[in-house]
């Protein structure tokens, strides 16, 4: 169902009112790893929709490699992410991690996040491909793009089409980066399938100075959007602040991504 022979025109996705895929406009999902209180939750999102992002993300349930890590504020943090989209009219995209949160999910987010631990969880998959919300579909650590176009391929067999890639680096030998971002996904995934490939420069790098840079280059690449995190305070945010923007780091790097691509 994603292969492009059976469908030439490329697919537009609308996460609540904002279209991935149309090539006219390069979607920006923004925000911090973790929602950590209303209050931040708000100041990011303000933050990140005067830069230029169109799309909120944040995560309130998180796939930590250590169990004694923050594990994320659950409910509390989705309905967080609501008072910020109320505020804002940013949709709001965010991980889920099991079927039991298919009902919240459902009910209060715009955009379903499988994240790269669950690519090839097929069950939570299959779950999702019942869901009514588009699913951002990060690609595995270890995956190859044709194991990631079977997982989307899980998702669409149950109905559910809406299905945006989201590449964000893999795991290498090279240790000066988190993962490597493997940017020739983006052509292929547009050359094999109709659907959008969003591209997450943040776990991708893992370094905040290298953000900007694969920003720019994810945009040349023709990405259909970007996933970014941000957040005012880097040095104390609950996960991930070793790859966060500043709010003003990433307005530049949006104007940076202007000049290359006249789309976002
Ligand atoms: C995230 O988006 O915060 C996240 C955990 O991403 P990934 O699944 O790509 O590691
Ligand atoms: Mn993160």
């Amino acid at each position: 169902r994603a292969n492009r022979l059976f469908h030439p025109a490329d697919s537009v996705i609308d996460c609540g009112g904002v279209k991935i895929g149309s090539k006219e406009k390069i979607a920006v999902m923004a925000g911090p790893c973790s929602i950590e209180n209303a209050e931040q939750a708000l100041r990011i999102a303000q933050g990140v929709k005067a830069g230029g992002a169109a799309l909120f993300r944040g995560g309130a349930y998180k796939p930590r490699t250590s169990p004694y890590a923050f594990q994320g504020l659950e409910t509390e943090g989705i309905l967080d992410m609501v008072k910020a989209r109320e505020a804002t009219g940013l949709p709001i995209v965010s991980e889920l991690m099991s079927e039991d949160r298919i009902p919240e999910f459902e009910e209060y987010v715009d955009v379903v996040q499988i994240g790269a631990r669950n690519m090839q969880n097929f069950q939570l998959l299959k779950a999702v491909g019942k869901m009514h919300k588009p699913v951002l579909l990060k690609r595995g650590l270890c995956n190859t793009i044709e194991e990631w176009i079977m997982s989307a391929e899980y998702i669409m067999a149950g109905g559910n089409e809406q299905v945006i890639f989201c590449e964000r680096g893999i795991r290498t030998f090279e240790k000066y980066t988190r993962n490597t971002l493997d940017l020739s996904a983006v052509p292929i995934i547009h050359e094999k399938t109709h659907l959008p490939i969003v591209v997450d420069p943040s776990h991708a790098t893992g370094k905040a100075n290298l953000v900007e840079p694969m920003m720019i280059a994810a945009v040349a690449a023709g990405a259909d959007g970007l996933e970014v995190e941000v957040h005012y305070d880097p040095q104390h945010a609950w996960s991930d602040g070793a790859q966060c923007l500043t709010p003003d780091a990433f307005a530049q790097a949006m104007a940076k991504c202007r000049q290359v691509a006249w789309a976002i």
